[in-house]
């Protein structure tokens, strides 16, 4: 699978201006390349929510979702790995400091995947 690269960058910047409190975002694309960051600003910090997705713009296909760690861990939680088994088919933490490498991918099994970054 693909990230663009202005993905990752617009994921760490909003981490960065969310901290310390966590954000949450759907990711959009096309096929196995994920190109866009979808924002459900009535989601507040509850991961759980996003799965109630009735409204969900029209024509958007989403591959999945991605939120961020206040703290260096990348590592996803068991509330996260119990919301990745659920829905989507890519996940992503982007974890402090933010920086270029502070992120990782996941399947909806929580095995880490290593996106091509386009
Ligand atoms: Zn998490």
């Amino acid at each position: 699978m693909k990230i663009k690269r202005e993905v990752i960058k617009a994921l760490l910047e909003i981490a960065k201006n969310y901290h310390p409190s966590e954000f949450i975002a759907l990711l959009g694309g096309k096929r196995d390349e994920i190109s866009e960051i979808i924002f459900l600003p009535f989601i507040s910090g509850n991961l759980s929510a996003l799965i109630n997705l009735d409204v969900l713009p029209i024509g958007i296909s989403v591959l999945g979702t991605v939120h961020s760690h206040p703290s260096p861990s990348c590592e996803p939680s068991e509330e996260d790995l119990e919301l990745f088994s659920r829905f989507g088919k890519y996940h992503i933490i982007v974890c402090y400091p933010y920086r270029e490498n502070c992120w990782k991918c996941y399947d909806r099994k929580g095995a880490e995947v290593k996106p091509e970054v386009v």
